[in-house]
């Protein structure tokens, strides 16, 4: 991976950073309902305020379509950050304009102002050079802590680079030590659990763990296309019909490199009614009636084996519709079980999957859960991240 410098690179005394969050977390009623992300930025914040700095942070939130939504408002982050933190968030419901500006420049050191959902400013996910000229105006140096964000080359993630001395912060650090360690440094043997409801979405990331893993356990949703592709019966389970050819070809590439592809052996499942209060095990083949909704015992366990012995695991993806709760939930929680116990290291890549772990309780066993989703996903399957590429390109004085 490209060299990229992080934040203890930067005398920070007096100055004023301009940090790029990814608090994009999901909202209820004005509540955050998962913290994950907010809670993982905060030592790079910390770390600007403990050593004389004056934080300006920035996230988008949703999708409010270049123009101010209430409904996608970052108020109610910015009262969960100050209270997380202990500290005082003084937040301005504007990116750009006179009360930004004018905030900005009254901040003294030690002080966080946080700024309204970038993603109200049409320029944003457009990268116009206008808004990142604004944007990195209010700054003396630029941290991107936006892990969940750097596959976006937005003017807040990628154009004020251009601007501005800029740096990783430390959740952007902390994930890209991971992906070193799963691409650059393999150990086996190697688990890769692959499960969710998109195949597709996790293609690039077979192929270009292929030549590094030892094992792919594939379950959830994904396990469908492999045991259609496979010629069994897989009744109403979700299938995508595009991608039987490239599942045959995935499976000819995990031949050639002597990786296991591993498929249940048997499953939960529910009739094609869809009705959860009736659901039954069957073994490989399932019935017409049917839709699979769930790993089977007998999975469970074995993919739980394989993942406890294992040097390195990661997870992309739960076993089943584990949000349904038992009996749906007891594949995708017997594997994050399996990965709390392994001794190897372990990492959890995807949303659900680390809402599963969180939802099981043993987030403080697992090594490392990112709070990337497509990001993370994307450096895993290409090696490149704009937004992190774009740090490296950075100029280092302005
Ligand atoms: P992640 O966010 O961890 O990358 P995905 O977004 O790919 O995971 O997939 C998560 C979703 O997959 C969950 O909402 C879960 O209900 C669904 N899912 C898993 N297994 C099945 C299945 N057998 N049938 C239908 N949906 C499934
Ligand atoms: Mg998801």
């Amino acid at each position: 991976m490209s060299r990229y410098r992080t934040l203890d690179a930067i005398e920070v005394q007096g100055k004023t950073a301009l940090v790029r969050v990814d608090h994009n977390v999901p909202l209820d009623d004005g509540k955050v309902r998962s913290d994950l992300r907010i809670r993982r930025s905060i030592p790079t914040i910390r770390s600007i305020l403990d050593r004389g700095g004056k934080a300006v942070l920035l996230t988008h939130l949703g999708r409010p379509k270049g123009k101010p939504d209430p409904e996608f408002s970052v108020a109610p982050v910015a009262r969960h950050l100050e209270h997380l933190m202990g500290h005082p968030v003084q937040f301005v419901p504007a990116v750009t304009g006179d009360d930004v500006r004018r905030a900005v420049d009254s901040l003294s050191a030690g002080e966080i102002l946080y700024l309204e959902n970038v993603r109200y400013e049409p320029g944003e996910q457009t990268n116009d050079p206008d808004l990142a000229r604004t944007l990195a105006s209010y700054a003396d140096f630029y941290v991107n802590d936006a892990f969940g964000t750097c596959h976006r080359a937005h003017a807040s993630v990628v154009g004020v680079t251009a601007h501005l001395p800029s740096v990783a912060g430390q959740l952007v650090r902390a994930e890209l030590l991971y992906v070193k360690e799963l691409l650059a440094n393999p150990r086996s043997p190697f688990v890769a659990v692959i499960g969710g409801i998109k195949i597709s979405d996790k293609i690039p990331l077979m192929r270009n763990l292929m030549s590094r893993v030892t094992t792919f356990l594939v379950g959830g949703g994904a396990a469908y296309s492999f045991l259609a592709e496979s010629g069994l019966s897989v009744g109403g389970s979700p299938v995508e019909p595009d991608l039987v050819g490239v599942v045959s070809e995935i499976r000819a590439e995990a031949k050639q490199a002597g990786v296991e592809i591993v498929l249940p052996e048997d499953h939960l499942v529910i009739g094609v009614d869809g009705d959860k209060g009736r659901s039954w095990v069957v073994d490989e083949s399932i019935p017409e009636d049917a839709s699979a909704v769930d790993l089977g015992p007998r999975s469970a366990v074995r993919y739980a084996q394989a993942i406890e012995r294992a040097a390195e695991v990661v997870l992309f993806g739960p076993m089943g519709v584990f949000e349904w709760g038992d009996p749906f939930s007891r594949g995708t929680e017997a594997v994050v079980r399996a990965m709390a116990r392994c001794s190897g290291i372990t990492v959890v890549g995807g949303g659900d999957s680390s809402r599963a772990v969180l939802a099981a309780g043993v987030e403080s066993s697992i090594d490392h859960i990112s709070t990337g989703g497509g990001a993370f996903l994307e450096i895993l399957g290409t090696g490149i991240l704009p937004g992190v590429e774009a740090l490296v390109a950075a100029p280092t004085e302005i």
